[in-house]
């Protein structure tokens, strides 16, 4: 099954997507880590997309939608597609790509969480730069400062998780990927909204719940 995992930024769409794939052994496309790998690395893509990551903007659809066809060859499987698609453009595209291949997609996850909330998220948020595990510095710390308690690696905040960003962010959220609710909904009623409010366990029960696994 492919599922597609998405939400306002800081709605805990990896966090969900570690624990689907620790229980489910999905393989899991996080674009905004695929797109954060190829800006460390200085490829190609990295270089064009850094300043739109740094600002907080989308990538644009031609280079997201090429890197998702370029993810899906390499990749045969159930993919769980965290951070794509962020525009109606890039969610025709993968319809059509899963369509093609004859796995379309039956389910999108939207994680809901009200705005205020997300702020608090997002701005507190420390990621390992080794294995990606999130903390926060007040509802879930490290046991040591900025060191990963999984692998101890070195935690950072991310430069698109500052406030001036955050805001910039949620707008483009609102702008280009909310619409995403209504054509899933519109489209053979994939639409699947989960209360993403609470501790992450909790969430991921409700998850599991509609998702019928
Ligand atoms: P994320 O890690 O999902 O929060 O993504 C971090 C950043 O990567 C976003 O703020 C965008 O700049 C970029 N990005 C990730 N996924 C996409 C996408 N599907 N379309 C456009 N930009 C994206």
């Amino acid at each position: 099954m492919n599922l597609v995992l998405f939400g306002p930024p800081g709605a805990g769409k990896g966090t969900q997507s570690q624990l689907l794939v620790e229980k489910y052994k999905m393989i899991h496309v996080s674009t905004g880590e695929l797109l954060r790998a190829a800006i460390k690395n200085k490829t190609p893509l990295g270089l064009e997309a850094k300043k739109f990551v740094d600002a907080g903007n989308l990538v644009p659809d031609s280079l997201m939608i090429g890197l998702i066809k370029e993810v899906m060859e390499k990749k045969k499987g159930g993919l769980l597609l965290d951070g794509f698609p962020r525009t109606t453009a890039q969610a025709e595209a993968l319809d059509e790509l899963l369509t093609k291949e004859g796995t379309p997609l039956k389910k999108a996850v939207f994680l809901e969480v009200p705005k205020e909330l997300l702020k608090s998220r997002l701005t507190g948020r420390r990621i390992c730069t080794k294995c990606g595990t999130t903390f926060h510095v007040e509802l879930h710390p490290p046991t040591l400062n900025r060191i990963c308690d999984n692998c101890g690696g070195e935690l950072e905040h991310r430069a698109d998780d500052q406030p001036e960003v955050i805001e910039n962010r949620l707008e483009v959220y609102e702008k280009n990927t909310a619409p995403l609710k209504e054509y899933y909904r519109e489209t053979n009623n994939r639409f699947v909204p989960v209360d993403g409010v609470g501790d992450p366990q909790d969430v991921f029960s409700r998850l599991k719940k509609v998702l019928e696994i």
